[in-house]
């Protein structure tokens, strides 16, 4: 008999925005779920969107 766990692994959403006061950068500039510093900015209703161009992990600031 074996029971399988399932891996924790810490992958992101990206089709939901993610709020930066909630989930600031673990490096500074750098999307957290890449590691990639490039990004396209937009906004949308005030709030500032930066989305990673790598993953597509999306984040207000
Ligand atoms: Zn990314």
């Amino acid at each position: 008999m074996s029971e399988e766990i399932p891996e924790e692994k810490k992958e992101y959403d990206t089709t939901i925005i993610y709020d930066y006061a909630d989930y600031p950068d673990i490096v500074s500039g750098r999307c957290d779920n890449c590691g990639k510093a490039q990004f396209e900015s937009s906004v949308k209703n005030y709030v500032y969107i930066r989305k990673c161009r790598e993953c597509g992990m999306k984040k207000s600031i």
